[in-house]
């Protein structure tokens, strides 16, 4: 059955080819903080000629929030293997990309310089408030935030909910640090900007572009190791594309974006466990995450968001005890549908439906730092998103 985005996208498209959309992105205010952000005039589908502004005045106002990663890793030999993740600036990212002040005006400001399998809720928080601050204050058009790539979609997902802006969060990384042979690091950072400075980027939330390929925070997913042909959205396929020419958005921006949450006052954020499901599986980690005070478990099921019996019975008692439980899957792509193959009714737990797991263990932290734990609850804003 096609899903409601996938007969916009379809719709999209047929807008797109008839739309060609110029221009730079002007100075105007900004409205931050809604539940809810209806996108005004939603911006249409279609190729964005990018061409710079006639005067630097006029250029669109980027941010480039720092944090790390493998974008910012150096290395000795000119290869990617055996490199540190975090070490160049976000000046010196800045640099490496000729003709960059030429598609904005642009400010760098380091928040961290972490590899991002070390990313954690106090950095989360920090550039949220961050974020929202340049907003509020209207000192920028768009967000640029440079991160590594391993938990680059957590990221992404975490500002998605929390950032209500109109104005666009764009996050990129690379798949070789800066001193590899091709790295693509200064591309992605290009397109970033090019992105980041669309008027057709606004009212599409937080996003993600590596590789010429723009995705939707909700839905991105890091698929390969290695190569730099690595994220996809797999259930809704990429926003859009982006070359040296031009920014182009596949369908129109959304009417109503997904409601959206206060910046979560303290870290660390309630403690949410992932256990991932296998065969030959007892109910061991679920009760460890119970007896280690997780206020929250989601469930990295088999298929359809299944497990093995023992640890059904474990999650469904957390779930009764008081536990948030959200069953997801491993498996990648396609919705962890709701009592379909097990009874949530039953069980006391929630649906993921299409967040895969480590995004469904943002979205409980969220939840849970905004007191929302009733499992019908917590099943609407599950549908809320993607
Ligand atoms: N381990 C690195 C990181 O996520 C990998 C990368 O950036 O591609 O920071």
């Amino acid at each position: 059955m096609a899903r409601p985005s996938a007969l916009l996208r379809i719709a999209g498209l047929i807008v797109g080819a008839a739309l060609v959309i110029t221009g730079c992105g002007g100075n105007s205010g900004d409205s931050a903080h809604a539940t809810s952000t209806p996108a005004s005039a939603p911006a249409a589908a279609g190729r964005t000629d990018d061409a710079p502004a006639p005067t630097p005045g006029a250029l669109p106002r980027i941010a480039i929030l720092a944090t790390g990663g493998t974008i910012a890793g150096k290395a000795n030999a000119n290869s990617a293997v055996g490199y540190t993740a975090g070490e160049a600036t976000a000046q010196d990212l800045i640099d490496a990309v000729p003709g960059l002040d030429k598609i904005a005006k642009l400010s760098a400001e380091q928040i961290s310089n972490i590899g991002s399998q070390d990313m954690n809720d106090e950095v989360w928080v920090e550039l949220a408030h961050r974020i929202n601050e340049l907003f509020d204050r209207n000192e920028v058009d768009g967000v640029v935030v440079t991160h590594g790539t391993d938990t680059i979609e957590e990221t992404a997902f975490f500002l998605d909910n929390v950032v209500a802006s109109d104005k666009p969060v764009v996050l990129v990384g690379s798949m070789r640090p800066s001193t590899a042979l091709s790295a693509d690091g200064p591309a992605n950072l290009r397109s970033a900007v090019q992105v980041a400075a669309a008027p057709a980027a606004r009212g599409r939330g937080t996003m993600v572009v590596l590789n010429d390929t723009i995705h939707g925070a909700a839905d991105v997913t890091k698929t390969s190791t290695t190569s730099v042909q690595t994220f996809v959205s797999p259930n809704t396929g990429p926003v859009g594309h982006v070359d040296a020419a031009a920014v182009t958005f596949l369908q129109p921006a959304a009417q109503q974006r997904h409601s959206h949450f206060p910046v979560p006052g303290g870290t660390p954020l309630p403690r949410v466990d992932i256990v991932y499901s296998h065969a030959g599986m007892n109910a061991d980690q679920v009760n460890d995450a119970v007896g280690h005070g997780a206020k929250g478990i989601v469930l990295a099921g088999v298929g359809d968001g299944n497990t093995a019996k023992p640890v059904v019975d474990a999650l469904s008692k957390a779930a009764k005890g008081g536990v948030v439980v959200v069953r997801s899957s491993r498996v990648g792509s396609g919705e962890t549908v709701r009592n379909a193959e097990l009874n949530d009714d039953e069980l006391g737990t929630s649906a993921s439906l299409y967040l895969n797991p480590a995004k469904s263990r943002v979205l409980v932290q969220l939840l849970l730092a905004n007191g929302i734990t009733d499992p019908a609850n917590v099943q609407r804003e599950f549908a809320d998103r993607l």
